[in-house]
Parts: structure tokens; C-alpha cells; sequence
């Protein structure tokens, strides 16, 4: 065996054990089936994207690809004791198995392999949502629940209009009753927002029975309470404003979705005037940085 051949047969042989002592792979909990399906972790990102974020252009999806490993690196535990790392739901990220992929997903996947945002020296679950409606939220003020990163809530005119960026929803008066009773207060028969986080979203709505008792909710809870009876088109986001009428409350709103990180119609916009995907993640992720996983060990 002549010296270069040896060398050659060793590379070729010690790839294999390089990439099985990094594994980078994520292991999903299939809700449906209740199955783990362990897949690598870039061809899980390329699988998300379309899910998520649908056909967009590049810098877009590239942004997205971003935030999607970064939360699926920070999330890693949330389902530990199903043995998995992810659900493939709404909970977690949205997978429908490796074939979703599309071949701009998986460029972009592939174009930002190994980026991720990382705030304190680690990497953060970066949130995003569909529209913001003018500014996005600090997940201090849409989670209290999770580790979350802190991002500044920022000014955002991209998305104004995009599909969802204004709503109105009527909540009929017999209904707040339903929706005050998911909450854990029966007998509830008026509603008002009793208080705005400094974004300007609704951080608490007070609920009011017949005979004076009242209590007042989160506005995050008082949303997922409206989702769970009414559906996502109900009560988009927590920007909102309140008008009484006899029959019915109606809301006025902007945006859809918890309005927390990147906001994809804006990203989407941006990327159609040009903008970078490094300058679409400064923006709606103030405050955390993009790094490079090999260059954090
Ligand atoms: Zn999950
Ligand atoms: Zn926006």
C-alpha cells in the first residue's frame, strides 16, 4: 500500500466517525402516530420551512432556516419524556415528514447551515409569527411561561398589507360567558381591556359578572381561550381594541400570531425590495447576534 493510498483509505474511513461523533440530529415526536423519527437536523430545517413559511424569496427563507435551527437546537428538551426533541406540531415546529422539503427550502437550509441567533452565548428559541400589524411584541410580554430571549419589540411597515395585518372579530354578548368560563370565572357577562403592554398590545382584559365580580386575565390567555373556542381567525392577535355594543363586543385588531420575533409577511416584503437576510434577523431579533455552531464548540 503505497503511503498516499493509505492516507486516502484512512480519510475515507475516519469521515464517518467524525460526522457519528457530532450527530446532528433531531429526534420528532410524530403526534398522529405517536412515533419518534430520529432525522438530521439540516434536512429537518429544509422539511419545516415550507410548512411554516410557505414559497418566499430567498433572503426570506433563508431567515427562516435561521430561526428554525436555532429553535430546534434551543427546544431540544421540550418532549423528553416522550423520548423525542420536537413535536411536529404547532407546539413546536410544524413537520410533515423529510419529503415536504422543496428544493428552495433545502438551498436555503443548505446556504445557512449551522447559523444560528445566540443571545448570552447560547442559542435562543427564536420565535416568529405570520404578521406583526406594525410592531412585534418582546416575548417577555407573549410568554411567561419558558426560558425566552430578550428581543426588542421594533417598528415594522412591511407587512401593512400583507393578508391578516387588520381583523375584526365579533365575540356575540351569551359568548363571553363561554369564553370568561374557559378561563376559570363562570358567570361572566362583560368584557374590557383593562391593560396594554409597551408595545401597545392588550396585556389584560377584565372580565365583569352580573352583581360586581370581576377578574381580570393575561391577554396572551385571554387569546388562546378565544383560538381554542373560536379558531385561529378568531382573535388573531393581542393589538386590539374593544368596542361595546348591546348584542356584541366587536374587536378591532392588527396583526396575526403572538407578534414575538420575526415577522414573516414583513420578511417576506423586505426580501422582495432587497433587503439581506442578515438584515431581515438584525431587525426583528434586536438583540440577539447570528453565529456560526462550529465557532461556539
Ligand atoms: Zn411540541
Ligand atoms: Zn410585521
Amino acid at each position: 500500500m503505497t503511503r498516499r493510498f493509505f492516507l486516502a483509505s484512512l480519510l475515507a474511513l475516519s469521515a464517518p466517525f467524525r460526522a457519528a461523533a457530532a450527530p446532528c440530529t433531531r429526534r420528532i415526536l410524530r403526534l398522529k402516530s405517536g412515533a419518534v423519527e430520529e432525522v438530521p437536523l439540516e434536512d429537518y430545517v429544509a422539511a419545516v420551512l415550507p410548512p411554516e413559511i410557505g414559497r418566499a424569496p430567498a433572503a426570506a427563507l433563508e431567515a427562516q432556516a435561521v430561526a428554525a435551527r436555532s429553535y430546534a437546537l434551543a427546544r431540544a428538551e421540550r418532549h423528553l419524556e416522550d423520548g423525542a426533541d420536537l413535536c411536529d406540531g404547532t407546539h413546536c415546529q410544524v413537520f410533515r415528514g423529510l419529503a415536504a422539503a422543496t428544493e428552495d427550502s433545502r438551498r436555503a437550509a443548505s446556504a445557512t447551515a449551522g447559523l444560528v441567533l445566540a443571545q448570552g452565548g447560547r442559542v435562543i428559541a427564536a420565535p416568529f409569527h405570520a404578521v406583526c400589524g406594525g410592531r412585534t411584541a418582546r416575548p417577555a410580554d407573549v410568554w411567561d411561561d419558558e426560558e425566552i430571549p430578550d428581543l426588542a419589540s421594533v417598528s415594522d411597515d412591511a407587512c401593512l398589507s400583507a393578508p391578516g395585518a387588520t381583523w375584526s372579530f365579533t365575540i356575540p354578548r351569551a359568548a363571553v360567558t363561554a369564553l370568561a368560563d374557559s378561563l376559570g370565572f363562570p358567570g361572566a357577562r362583560f368584557l374590557e381591556v383593562y391593560g396594554h403592554d409597551a408595545s401597545g398590545r392588550v396585556s389584560m382584559v377584565r372580565f365583569a359578572a352580573p352583581g360586581g365580580a370581576s377578574r381580570v386575565a393575561r391577554g396572551f390567555e385571554f387569546r388562546r381561550a378565544a383560538l381554542e373556542l373560536w379558531g385561529w381567525a378568531s382573535v388573531r392577535s393581542t393589538d386590539f381594541t374593544v368596542e361595546e355594543t348591546p348584542p356584541a363586543y366587536i374587536l378591532s385588531g392588527r396583526g396575526t400570531g403572538h407578534g414575538a420575533g420575526m415577522c414573516q409577511a414583513g420578511a417576506i416584503a423586505r426580501a422582495k425590495r432587497g433587503e439581506s437576510r442578515d438584515a431581515i434577523l438584525a431587525l426583528y431579533y434586536r438583540g440577539a447576534s447570528v453565529v456560526r455552531l462550529d465557532s461556539r464548540g
